[in-house]
């Protein structure tokens, strides 16, 4: 029986979720090969850089690529910069997952991540739910991490919203689109939120899925992740309080470990097969061109990019010194004065 013990991994950030996921994409297309996964998600934290790479790299071993992102969704309009008033525990932006089922899907994230980071960046790059609702064709929601609207909700121990909440994104979505993902990375608030979330399933009968929010490939790379945290947030490894992950399970976990985490639940992981089956991008060959860029006949497309990536450098250079010469003539000035 152990073919039936298959686990697609549906959240999953390399390197591209910037300064917080350390999976390169071609080691890890290698690695879901040896461990004859039939498919694998990419999620990055509200883009879709590393979307071709990975298409391509994952086809080229044999694994059927699936097309999303970790989205941040903002809790008001995506117009609106700042916090606003947050209950003790609320936060400002959650996040949400979503899956290109095919190519209308993987058009709609492109211009949801475009749109996050053209109307609604603030401190990251934000979508809403009425850009959502006219982007949701071709989708697939799951809640997220305990970061997602339901799971925040369930740890402030809001059910009801949360139930509110749930119904609201399917709605969105579509009947049959949308799933609450739980995870088991052993940290005390995804333990905290198990039941709440079977419950929340059971009253919504939107289905739970099982996933890992996959930051790192080996298990042994979680020394590297945590310093890469640290590049990321500025502190020291010394530091006693700087963010870590809290847990050494968020790398790329085989289908038998994701098995003796959630084998008592095997619907949490069959369903992971039933949503890469209803995920199937096939991209045209022309997704590969890149608009055409006129350069002088002097260049080529490289060089002409290396010359105005260096001038733009010495043009702010030159603003810089610009600012530091009328601070440091203020500065005399200032001395003269006393
Ligand atoms: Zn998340
Ligand atoms: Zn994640």
């Amino acid at each position: 029986m152990a073919d039936n013990k298959q686990f697609v991994h549906l959240h999953l950030h390399t390197d591209y979720s910037l300064l917080d996921g350390a999976i390169k994409i071609g080691p890890l297309a290698k690695r879901a090969a040896e461990l004859n996964m039939p498919a694998v998600a990419i999620t990055d934290h509200g883009n879709l850089y590393g979307a071709l790479s990975f298409y391509h790299k994952m086809r080229a071993e044999g694994v059927k690529p699936i097309i999303g992102i970790e989205a941040y969704i903002s809790r008001g309009s995506r117009h609106e910069k700042g916090g606003g008033d947050l209950q003790p525990g609320e936060k400002a932006t959650n996040h949400i997952v979503l899956l290109a089922k095919d190519l209308t899907g993987y058009h709609n994230l492109v211009k949801l991540s475009s749109f996050a980071y053209i109307e609604g960046f603030w401190r990251k790059p934000r979508i809403d739910r009425e850009l959502l609702a006219r982007h949701s064709e071709g989708l697939i929601g799951l809640s997220a991490c305990i970061s997602g609207v339901p799971p925040s909700l369930l740890l402030r121990d809001k059910f009801d919203e949360a139930a509110r909440a749930s119904l609201e994104f399917e709605e969105i979505l579509g009947k049959g689109n949308y799933y609450l993902e739980i995870q088991e990375h052993g940290l005390d608030a995804q333990k905290r939120i198990r039941k709440p979330l079977l419950e929340l399933s059971k009253k919504t009968g939107i289905p739970l899925v099982a996933t890992n929010d996959s930051h790192y490939l080996m298990d042994t790379d979680v020394k590297a992740h945590d310093t890469l945290l640290c590049i990321g947030t500025g502190k020291t490894i010394n530091d006693p309080d700087r963010l870590t992950y809290g847990s050494p399970n968020y790398y790329f976990r085989s289908a038998d470990e994701m098995w003796q985490t959630f084998g008592e639940e095997p619907d949490l992981l069959h369903r992971t097969l039933e949503i890469s089956e209803k995920c199937d991008v096939v991209f045209p060959k022309s997704i590969d061109q890149v608009p055409l860029y006129p350069v002088p006949d002097s260049h080529t497309i490289e060089s002409y990019f290396e010359k105005v990536s260096w001038d733009g450098f010495e043009e702010r250079l030159r603003d810089i010194w610009q600012s530091l010469q009328s601070f440091w003539f203020t500065a005399s000035a200032c001395v003269e004065i006393s």
